[in-house]
């Protein structure tokens, strides 16, 4: 048992079930706000058409253009709609990509956001932001980041397609699994770590096979906040370190990255972080984590080797490089060779 810690709450409300868009009016009056602006990428304008019809009059316009990394030009052109438009706060529906616009105008105004999540990564519940300007990608955080309502509702979730949905979930899981071997983990995370984890090893089989399964994508969300909450308050370690850098500097899709890295990741801070481990394993009822997150990834179609998803095998050494270059907090220490040989066979997928 861990005797002794920090734990600080975040102060995100949070509204959860079925539906549940149908309060985004309510919510927006409880929070005092008249003229939102509802945030989307371009993709999801619909929704967000659909989010603006439930506001009424409460919408003082619309942005479509959110786009993955949150590139500074397009938080600056949003901006100028905030301006325009004398916005008094966001909503931002859908994935980490339109949360994390939403992220970049509250930074910059401190205008309140109300997030309604579509996807599994968790951005909404974190005071953290990451941004790409220049071709590169800095991450913060602080107060005005942390949205200050997020609204969970599963009927938004049930169109993501089941890859994205089991790449997003193992976004999540990455989430829970690194804070269990943080730093700063205490009681609290720990347990929505392995609570986390367990929703979602037992519901992605389900959404996999009936992606309209409402009840099944309930506990994939459940799961999926969870996890989030863990991220929030926890420092990541080699995991999410080397996903920022590979994402980066490859420029790889963020989600496919997250899940083929995890098991490999996990498999190197093994021998460091025995009850880490000993947590994953209870929450997945088996005694091979590695094993199993590798055979439910294949069960789910995902791809299983940095080479398949545009990964150059020259970047090794560069992300080599890179990730020693910033020494961060980690339960095994990150050293060269070790470290090349993990990337090695992620990158071939040849297993850990
Ligand atoms: P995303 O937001 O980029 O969405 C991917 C695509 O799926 C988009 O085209 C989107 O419109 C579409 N989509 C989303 N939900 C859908 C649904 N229900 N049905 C159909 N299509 C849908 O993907 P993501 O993985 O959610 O977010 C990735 C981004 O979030 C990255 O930039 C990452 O760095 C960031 N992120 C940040 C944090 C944080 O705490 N700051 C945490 C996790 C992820």
């Amino acid at each position: 048992m861990q005797t002794s810690f920090v734990y600080q709450a975040l102060p995100t409300r949070v509204v959860f079930g079925r539906d549940t868009a149908a309060t985004l009016p309510a919510e927006a009056d409880r929070l005092g706000l008249r003229r939102l602006l509802v945030l989307s990428t371009p993709e999801q304008a619909p929704l967000a058409a659909r989010m603006g019809q439930l506001l009424g009059d409460r919408v003082a316009g619309a942005f479509h253009g959110a786009t993955m990394h949150t590139p500074v030009e397009v938080t600056e052109r949003a901006l100028e709609v905030v301006r325009d438009r004398q916005a008094d706060g966001v909503v931002a529906v859908g994935g980490g990509s339109t949360t994390g616009l939403g992220k970049a105008i509250a930074l910059r105004t401190d205008l309140p956001q109300i997030v309604l999540p579509t996807t599994y990564a968790g951005s909404e519940m974190t005071p953290i932001l990451g941004e790409t300007e220049n071709g590169r990608k800095t991450t913060q955080r602080g107060p005005k980041i942390q949205p200050e309502v997020v609204i969970y509702d599963v009927d938004l979730t049930l169109s993501l397609p089941p890859l994205m949905s089991a790449l997003s979930a193992f976004n999540a899981i990455a989430h829970a699994a690194e804070a269990l071997y943080a730093p700063d983990v205490n009681p609290i995370v720990a347990l929505m770590a392995e609570e986390g984890v367990r929703a979602i090893v037992e519901a992605l089989p389900q959404v996999m096979r009936t992606p309209d399964d409402p009840d099944a994508r309930a506990g994939l969300l459940y799961g999926a906040w969870l996890c989030a909450c863990c991220l929030a308050t926890t420092t990541m370690g080699l995991h999410h370190k080397l996903c920022h850098t590979l994402g980066g500097m490859f420029d790889l899709p963020h989600a496919q990255t997250h899940a083929i890295v995890l098991p490999y990741a996990l498999a190197y801070n093994t021998p460091f972080a025995p009850e880490a481990m000993a947590r994953l394993a209870r929450a997945m009822g088996t005694d091979d984590v590695i094993g199993a997150l590798l055979r439910l990834e294949h069960e789910c179609g995902i791809p299983l080797a940095l080479r398949d998803i545009g990964m150059p095998e020259a970047g090794i050494e560069q992300a080599v490089a890179q990730a020693l270059a910033n020494p961060y907090a980690n339960p095994r220490p990150v050293e060269a060779g070790p470290l090349a040989d993990l990337l090695g066979r992620a990158w071939r997928g040849t297993g850990v």
